[in-house]
């Protein structure tokens, strides 16, 4: 057991290699973190670093080499059904009407019929989104797709929330709308979630934390605590601390990317 109760998510020396050419190939290397209750942390990395294969370990559909998955204290490693998970395209049902999508989410994870029907429909409602719970996924734009996807994981009752890079495939406009609506929302809800990205912007605009990861095989070289307070504001990016901290990332991943490989 885990004596520290505010230590929603740990991970204990991960370590996962595949085969590549019949040889193995060290993905990911001992890597160490904690996310605490109701704190949002970013692992920032290259692409090709490891980011989604450690949430596939998180999420317990692989087994790491090395290493153990702590959730809310116990020992996950392995299992899946502990997180709940948002991946960088929205993953909606495209046959079911968007309603049913976040509500058939809820029923698995145990909520009965009626009480998932209920929420999804008063959660579009405060999202502003009421007037498409009755179409299907394929006539919303990117961005509103996104949203749904989103609630649809906040939705789920676990402790531990997973975004992958939730925001790459959309435009840059859209990007910072989403950003701003994933703050606001979060700030009022205050769920643990580990965030994957490799815009440095977005992680010191959203994070407490940041956790920042070299190239292949993927170890954590440094963690910056993001000191701006909440709720945090949206021209935050302006000021000379932000700049500063941008500096420091671009300089840590520069780094990264020469120990890797
Ligand atoms: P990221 O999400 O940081 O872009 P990934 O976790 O997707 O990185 O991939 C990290 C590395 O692991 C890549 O080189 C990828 O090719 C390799 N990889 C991922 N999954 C597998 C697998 N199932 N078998 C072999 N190699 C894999
Ligand atoms: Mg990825």
């Amino acid at each position: 057991m885990n004596a520290n109760a505010r230590e929603q998510l740990v991970l204990k020396g991960i370590t996962k290699r595949y085969l590549r050419d019949k040889r193995p190939f060290t993905v990911l290397e001992d890597v160490s973190l904690t996310v605490h209750a109701g704190e949002f942390v970013t692992l920032i990395g290259p692409s090709g670093s490891g980011k989604s294969t450690l949430f596939r370990l998180i999420g317990g559909i692989e087994r790491p080499d090395a290493g153990q998955v702590y959730i809310g204290g116990r020992d996950v490693t392995g299992q899946p059904g502990f997180i709940s998970y948002m991946p960088q395209q929205a993953s909606l049902f495209p046959w079911m009407k968007v309603g049913r999508n976040i509500a058939s989410a809820l029923e698995i994870a145990g909520i009965p019929r009626k009480e998932a029907h209920d929420m999804a429909v008063e959660w579009l409602n405060r999202i502003g989104l009421a007037e498409v719970a009755n179409e299907y996924p394929g006539v919303l734009s990117g961005g509103m797709q996104q949203r749904v996807s989103f609630l649809r994981a906040l939705l789920m009752p676990r402790d531990v929330m997973c975004l992958d890079e939730p925001f790459a495939a959309l435009d840059a406009l859209t990007r910072t709308d989403m950003q701003r609506w994933l703050l606001e929302l979060w700030e009022t809800q205050r769920r643990s979630v580990l965030f994957v990205t490799h815009s440095i912007e977005e992680a010191l605009m959203l994070s407490d934390r940041i956790y920042v990861l070299t190239a292949a095989p993927a170890r954590i070289v440094q963690q910056l605590v993001v000191p701006f307070p909440r709720p945090r504001r949206p021209d935050v990016w302006m000021e000379p601390a932000f700049m500063t901290m941008k500096r420091e990332l671009l300089a840590l991943l520069a780094r990264g990317e020469e120990h890797g490989g």
